[in-house]
């Protein structure tokens, strides 16, 4: 199968040594590559993206999770086409700021927004939002997460931890080079969907003197395929947070607008004091946001944090977000992808059923994924003790010959968007079991 996508992706290997010339490896960003050579994007449409060898896929990468609202979306288009004549950045407010924070405020149950860029942005200043109205440094989040590139995050990310007594020891690996370790050093890491472990490190961490100011977590894990929530987690985590007065934020960069008009937030009825938002919220153009509070956010109002940037705002990317908001992701809208992931949940988990194979499906709103695994994964450590990797790696390349565009990183889910059809699922399923089909032949 790799021979055969390496064939059919030769304007791809060509580009790719043009563009190591003055590209550092080649690409914009490095998750962007894969093993020989990246995928080079011609075009997209609706639920369908071209490569420059002229593919055409299914997109079911979407952007790592942005495009929810689908390529070139007509609606999306008219309020860029309607914006850019008349000025595309200012620096300085515009009316579709107040009417996205509104539909957001509503939509979240939050009162109180700001604007970024990206969904990195949004946690960096959510959690130096936390620090300043807490007053402390530390900061608690989940093994294996991923919440952005700034320092602060890149720490206890796909790392191998060793458990000594209730100390996750390793939990403290800084994710690549050129991280501070005084940086590292502040940032502790608790196992998901594991309260009594949570509390037990803050309450570890207060006898210390390191008391948290924030615990920053995902509420459905999004990078170890889709991990969801079990019954009655999210809700002990927002009392043991209360209880100890810690700000809690979830990063709905991958889960705002993609699992419910409101998120997480709204589909698992916890509320936290911070929201981050990204990805989803600019329709293809960048945009993110960070949603609190009254009490939190007024560190942002009296002027105790500088919350800031250039192109925060960007009347573009809030033109797109409106419109997105507005005319795309509908009820009717998140209707439609509640059907669709039906479809491919079931249809994938009737083929794992059929071939005896070992896994499951999971999803959840737009998102989902087959889990390869002996057993069910509920955090960091069950997904690196059972995960499938060499599975993982084979349904990824059988998708990409058979017309179904997905992300390099094998760990993540698929994304829907409001144009897929029943189509597009059934050509994910039928991938699926012709790999089923030749793994138990
Ligand atoms: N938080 C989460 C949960 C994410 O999945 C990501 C990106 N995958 C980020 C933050 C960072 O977003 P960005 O890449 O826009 O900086």
């Amino acid at each position: 199968e790799s021979d055969k996508l390496n064939a059919r992706t030769q304007g791809s290997k060509r580009m790719f040594a043009e563009a190591k010339e003055h590209l550092s490896g080649g690409v914009a960003s490095s998750y962007q590559l894969r093993d020989p050579w990246p995928i080079y994007i011609e075009r997209g449409s609706g639920p369908k993206i071209w490569d420059v060898d002229g593919n055409e896929m299914w997109d079911f990468h979407n952007g790592f999770g942005a495009m929810v609202q689908g390529h070139a979306h007509p609606a999306i288009g008219r309020a860029i086409a309607e914006r850019y004549p008349k000025g595309t950045h200012f620096g300085c407010a515009t009316e579709d700021d107040i009417i996205v924070a509104d539909e957001l405020s509503s939509r979240w149950g939050l009162p109180k927004w700001r604007f970024t860029n990206s969904g990195s942005e949004s946690t960096m200043d959510a959690i130096r939002i936390a620090r300043a109205y807490t007053g402390r440094d530390t900061v608690l989040k989940i093994f294996g997460s991923y919440h952005g590139h700034h320092d602060t995050v890149m720490v206890s990310i796909g790392v191998e931890y060793d458990q000594i007594g209730d100390h996750y020891h390793l939990a403290s690996l800084p994710y690549g080079g050129g991280i501070p370790q005084a940086t590292v050093d502040m940032t502790y890491a608790v196992p998901f969907n594991d309260a009594d472990a949570m509390e037990r490190r803050i309450i570890e961490l207060e006898a210390e003197g390191h008391k948290p100011a924030c615990v920053i977590m995902e509420a459905a894990m999004m990078n170890l395929g889709v991990v969801l929530p079990e019954p009655g987690y999210l809700e002990a985590v927002r009392d043991i947070t209360k209880r100890h007065g810690i700000v809690l934020i979830f990063d709905e960069v991958k889960t705002g607008l993609c699992i419910a008009a409101g998120g997480a937030t709204e589909k698992f009825g916890v509320k936290p004091d911070l929201v981050t938002l990204a990805k989803a919220l600019g329709g293809g153009l960048p945009a993110g946001a960070i949603g609190g509070t009254e009490e939190v956010m007024r560190v942002v109002e009296d002027h105790t944090v500088y919350q800031v940037g250039t192109y925060s705002g960007n009347p573009l990317s809030m033109a797109a977000a409106r419109a997105s908001l507005q005319e795309v992701l509908t009820p009717e809208a998140y209707a439609h992808l509640a059907h669709l992931n039906d479809r491919i949940v079931n249809g994938c988990q009737a083929v794992i059923d059929k071939y005896d194979l070992p896994g499951y499906a999971v999803g959840i709103g737009s998102k989902g994924c087959v889990t390869f695994s002996d057993q069910k994964v509920v955090d960091y450590e069950t997904y690196k003790a059972s995960q499938r990797g060499d599975l993982a790696e084979l349904a990824w390349l059988y998708n990409l010959n058979r017309g179904i565009f997905m992300t390099p990183g094998r760990e993540e889910e698929w994304t829907l968007s409001v144009t897929h059809t029943d189509e597009a699922i059934d050509a994910y399923v039928a991938a699926f079991e012709a790999l089923a089909r030749d793994l138990t032949k």
